[in-house]
Order: C-alpha cells, then structure tokens, then sequence
C-alpha cells in the first residue's frame, strides 16, 4: 500500500467546522487521512518517499471527497438489467426476475456483483450495502476482489408466495441462512460487513421480523427491508392488519435504529412521526422511484431530521449504479413534486451521499468525511470537462452537471482503484465479455422470454 499525497485540490471534507479547503493537500499512510491542510503549508522536503497525484498544471484544480456511500444496491441482479423494462410488475418480478435471480450460478453472480462494483468504483462509490442478494458469499467475494467497502446480505422470504422453489425458505431456515450469513461476514475482514434482510412485508411472516429483529439489537447488526414501497403493499398490509406498513412494523416492536428501510413512498405524517421517533434510517432510492415506486417525502423527513442516503436501488429497476446520477435526480425530482426550486438543495445531496451513508450504515467514525484518522476512502473529480464549465460553485456543479467521466481518481482503505478513470483492481474489457455472456446464457437458461 503506497503513502500518497494528494496536492493542490480543492478538498470537500463534508466536516461541519471545516467545509472546503481550497489549493489544499492531503496525506495518506497505512490508509488512513494522515494530515490535511493548505497547499501553501507544505515544505519541500515534507512527505519525501509518498505518491503524488497533483491537479492538471493548467485548468481547474482537481476535487478530492469522502468517497460516495450507496446504502441500497442490489449487485447480484445487475446482469439482469434491460431484461424487465417497460413491463408492468407482475411481468417484472414473475416472469423476468424471479427466473432470472433463480437461474444464478455462484459464478454468475460474482461477476454480477463486479460489475456492479466496478461501475460503483467508476462513479465515485467506496462504499456499498447489498439491498438483498443471493449467494452473498459470491458478493463478498467480488467485494475482495475489487478493493471496495461493502455490505452483505441474503435476499429473504419465510412465506409461499408465487417465487421459485430455490428463492423459497422456511422461517427456522431463514433465521439460521441470515445468521450465517453475518457469522461468516460480519467483522471478520477490514472492507466487509454484513446485515440481516427480510426483503419485503408481502412474503414475511410475523414470526421473521420478531426474530430477527431480537437478533439485529442482540448482535448489533442492520435488519434491511423495503418498506412502504407500493400501494399494493399499503392495500395488503391495511386488509392483513387495518394499519399502515410503518404502524404494523411499530406493532411487531421491528422499528428502531437497527432497521435500515429503502424507499418509504407511502406515509402519512403519523408514519414519518413514528420513523424519527424510533430512528428508522430510509435508503432513497430516486432512480427506482421514478420508474416503480414513486417519489418518497423527502424535504419533509429531512426537516424532520429523519435520516436519509441514497441508493441506485436495482440494475432492471434503474439500470443505473452511478451515485452521481443517483445525486442529480434527487437533486431535481422534488423540486417539481414540491414546486419549489429550494426543495432538497445540492448540500442535502451530497451530505445524503456521503456522511449520511456513513451514519446510515453505523460507519461514519471511519469514512464519510474528509478527517485525519479516517479511512483514505476518497474520489478525486475532474471538473476540466465540457459539461462542468464553467464551475461556478463547487457543489452544485458536482450535483448538477457532473457526469461518471469527471470521476478521475478512487482510492479506498488507501488503495488506488481507479486511476485516471481507468479501474486498477479489475480487467474491465473481460469484465464486460465475461458479463456480457453469462447474462446470455442466463436468460436461455431460465427461459425468459422478451
Ligand atoms: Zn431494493
């Protein structure tokens, strides 16, 4: 691992009482922020022996940042993407993919979770947490291999419903497949976490979410879900229960801060209100909620103080795994929803993407800003760009206007894993015929018809 000095960028720490150094540098040794200060500090002399990435002589200074934090992305379904669009959901889930998620190798889903991690890396993303994959110890495995920060978990469904035979689990099996999954992951590598997943209130018994929430508060583990996506799931809850999915969770005892809930369309203020009492974290997930969910409350759960990060959600619901597209609709979508071009600034997006992620994901001690002792777990943006000129304010240029190509440099746990765009860790033209011909085979496999 190199020490390396990063020089004469603009450094956006995402830390309160520091917010921006302009012409600033920054030290990385044994890949953690070892000082950051202003160019004009350095001597000749310091830092002899180090690496060093400096901005273009003539142009604009590079940007560095807290690498992008994505809470909810489903990597193992990235080789299913454009295999379900413009079909409704009953064709979405039954005949695309549910088949497509049944047919999975363990191989074809380790090169579906790189892909999915090299498109992350190529976007700015060091961090991630899967939303509810199979075989997750194909995910980890492409998480140690790309050099990336993330989080596993195993898609799980306790009751019949009309999912294929290998998706479904009894609720003793569900227990035991989720605490294995977080026995053989959780805490026992450096970039590798691991949480519990009940992916939905439709196929999930009572007895599920009691248990593993006893289990996330007893282990101190996140219990993910997608909550209040649907107006079906609303009208199936309200018939099973006569309350909302919010208060039915609330009634089960299943809200609190270990429950990480992704998208949270359909709420009423009572639902908001218990969210923030309970201090229930939502994944938003703007792309996906466009094109499926709807467009969740978000200016009001963050003037609640409710705490909200950002998710590209799944690759056939999105079919996008870039944050900063992510970053651009949510910066966009609720302005026209609230018509008030205030709602939801550049500032809320990025804290959303960054130390929101961190929070969100109990991890903002060690990444999510720009601080000396954190991990060096930093993307370093090229604003000399034809779509950010001109840069008249750093952030809204970043939210507005920056596209995957201005993302030049990634270094996570001080590794360089993208350097000058191009990914270090990961061959990306076999990546890309590798992908390309499992995702064929697949769909032949599981008799998918277009
Ligand atoms: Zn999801």
């Amino acid at each position: 691992m190199p020490d390396i000095l990063l020089e004469h960028m603009d450094l956006i720490t995402m830390e309160a009482d520091v917010g921006v150094i302009e012409d600033g540098y920054m030290a990385i040794k044994d890949g953690h922020i070892e000082a950051i200060g202003k160019s004009s500090e350095l001597r000749s002399g310091d830092y002899v022996g180090y690496e060093r990435i400096k901005s273009p002589k003539c142009g604009k200074r590079f940007i560095a940042l807290p690498g992008f934090v994505q809470t909810h992305v489903h990597t193992s379904q990235a080789l299913g993407r454009g295999l379900a669009d413009d079909v409704d959901l009953i064709t979405w889930t039954r005949k695309r993919i549910w088949p497509y998620e049944a047919a999975l190798t363990e191989d074809d889903v380790y090169i579906s979770a790189l892909l999915s991690t090299a498109e992350m890396l190529k976007s700015g993303t060091t961090t991630f947490c899967e939303a509810s994959g199979v075989k997750p110890d194909a995910i980890a495995k492409a998480v140690l291999d790309s050099g990336m920060r993330g989080i596993v978990c195993l898609s799980t469904m306790d009751l019949p419903g009309e999912i294929p035979p290998e998706s479904r689990m009894n609720t003793q099996e569900a227990i035991e497949r989720n605490l294995a999954v977080v026995e053989t992951w959780q805490g026992k590598h450096e970039r590798i976490g691991a949480c519990f997943n009940i992916l939905n209130l439709f196929l999930s018994s009572d007895r599920l979410w009691r248990s593993l929430t006893e289990l996330a508060v007893d282990k101190k583990v996140f219990l993910q879900t997608h909550l209040a996506e649907s107006l079906d799931e609303v009208a199936f809850i309200q018939e099973k229960s006569g309350k909302s999915p919010v208060q039915f969770l609330e009634s089960l005892g299943a809200l609190g801060p270990h429950l990480l809930a992704a998208h949270v369309v359909h709420v009423d203020d009572d639902d908001l209100a218990l969210l923030k009492e309970r201090d229930v974290k939502v994944l938003h997930c703007p792309g996906a909620g466009l094109r499926i969910a709807g467009i969740a409350r978000i200016p009001e759960m963050l003037a609640m103080g409710i705490l909200v990060s950002l998710g590209t959600n799944s690759p056939p619901c999105n079919n996008r795994m870039s944050m900063l597209d992510e970053m651009w609709l949510a910066g966009i979508m609720h302005k026209a929803v609230e018509n008030n071009p205030q709602a939801v600034p550049a500032t809320s997006v990025l804290e959303m993407a960054t130390i929101n992620g961190a929070k969100t994901l109990g991890m903002d001690q060690t990444v999510g800003t720009l601080a000396v002792g954190k991990k060096a777990d930093i993307a370093i943006l090229d604003f000399n760009k034809l779509y950010t000129t001109p840069t008249h304010e750093l952030f809204s240029t970043l939210v507005y206007q920056a596209n995957n190509a201005v993302v030049d440099t990634v270094i996570v746990d001080g590794e360089i894993l993208v350097e000058g765009g191009k990914l270090t860790s990961i061959n990306e033209d076999w990546l890309i015929a590798e992908a390309e011909r499992r995702a064929r085979d697949i769909v032949k496999r599981a008799n998918i018809k277009f």
